[in-house]
Order: C-alpha cells, then structure tokens, then sequence
C-alpha cells in the first residue's frame, strides 16, 4: 500500500462487450482524417502530414448522457472509431502496427465548435473546445479477434432518427497503422492507450433532448441522450 497524500483518483475505463473493463491510460485523436470533413470545414483534403491533439483519459463517458455545456452555444457531434491498444513502442513501424491493437469501439468527439473557431482565430490552444468534461461518448469495446480489423465499414451517425452522418472507414487518410506509426515517432505508446481515429463529413449542431446513435460495422452502437 502506497502512502497516497490523497486517495489515488480512479481507473479510468472502458466497458467491453463482455463485460470486461480496459484500462485507459491516454486519449490520442487525429484531426481532419476523412477528405469530405477536410473539406467542410475548409481545409485542404489532399494527404498533408497528420496532426494531433489529446483528450483526458476521464472525458471518456460510457452512460449514454451528454451534459450539454453551459459555456457553448455550438456544440457539435463527430462519430470516430476508437482504436484501443494492447501495447505500443516506439518509432513502430506500420507493418507492426497493427499487432499493438485490442480492440474497438464507437465513440464521439463531442466538439464546442464556436469556441474552437474563436480559439483558432486567435491563435490559442484550442483543448478547452476538445477535452472537455464528458467530452467523449463511447461504446463497448470488441475485441479485434471478434471483429476484424476495421480498416474498411460504415460508420454512420444519426440525430432523432436522421442520418447526419455516414462514411466508410476505408476513407480515411491515414490509416490505423500509419496513425499508430505517426503517434510513436512522437510519444512512447503503451498497451491502454486509446485513438480517436478522426470523423466522415457531416459534422453539426446538437440540442437538448437530441438522441444520437453511432454505429460501425461489426461494432455494438453507440447511444447518447443530450441532456
Ligand atoms: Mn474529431
């Protein structure tokens, strides 16, 4: 037993589709990773070099509630596979890559679009859009050996039973190798590191009472009231 000044804050997990429990150490997420998002929010969709950002392990919400913020008139939904990994490295090379991943889920990058807009013009970090509280919705997690390797599906996202936004993961930009391989030339990855693989086009505005639901092929959907 350690001699903590304080209680050791808790474990951050999430839910797998067998009742298990993955620990969860950080929340990497690219941005602009589908061409037709690139392009939406008016950026280039060619391939330019990948960049990303991160949220807080606890932003991670798995009781199908999203508290809308207060400090936001513009929040919007962004549906992403999230890719969790079993183990990581260093400088991983794509071809190994894929060997580092657990499993999968569906998952949101709920986004405070008006102050991320704001952030961005006046040239500040924009984490407090990002990685706020509740920041991320997700799933269950399945196992790889159940579902496969997700580098082609639908993934769709749909408000009150209309679809807003639907894509394939096949169009992504850079590929979960490649993005494992990109993380690690920047951080030592380890096994309960988790990524937010980026969103298909669609992205838009949520309101109180609005019911979404994510889903991925092979995946368990993703349910989240705005509350
Ligand atoms: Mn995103």
């Amino acid at each position: 037993m350690q001699n903590y000044i304080i209680p050791s804050p808790p474990v951050v997990c999430i839910p797998t589709i067998d009742d298990r429990h993955f620990p969860v150490r950080r929340v990497y997420c690219i941005g602009r990773n589908y061409p037709a998002h690139a392009s939406e929010m008016g950026h280039d969709p060619n391939r330019e070099e990948p960049f990303f950002f991160q949220k807080n392990p606890d932003n991670l919400s798995p009781d199908g509630l999203f508290p809308y913020p207060a400090h936001s008139k513009e929040v919007h939904h962004e549906v992403e596979l999230l890719v969790a990994l079993q183990k990581g490295g260093s400088n991983i090379a794509p071809e190994d890559a894929m060997d580092c991943v657990w499993g999968y889920a569906v998952c949101l990058d709920m986004t405070l679009r008006d102050l991320q807009s704001q952030l961005k013009h006046s040239s500040r970090p924009w984490e407090v859009s990002k990685a706020f509280e509740k920041s991320a919705p997700v799933g269950l997690l399945v196992n790889r050996r159940e579902v496969g390797d997700c580098h082609e599906g639908d993934i769709k996202l749909e408000v009150n039973g209309t679809v807003r936004q639907s894509g394939n993961l096949s169009q992504m930009i850079w590929k979960i190798p490649e993005i494992i391989s990109h993380l690690s030339r920047f951080y030592d990855i380890i096994g309960g590191d988790v990524i937010l693989t980026g969103t298909p086009s669609g992205v838009d505005s949520v309101s109180v009472g609005d019911s979404i639901r994510g889903s991925i092929t092979g995946l368990s959907d993703l349910k989240v009231k705005i509350v």
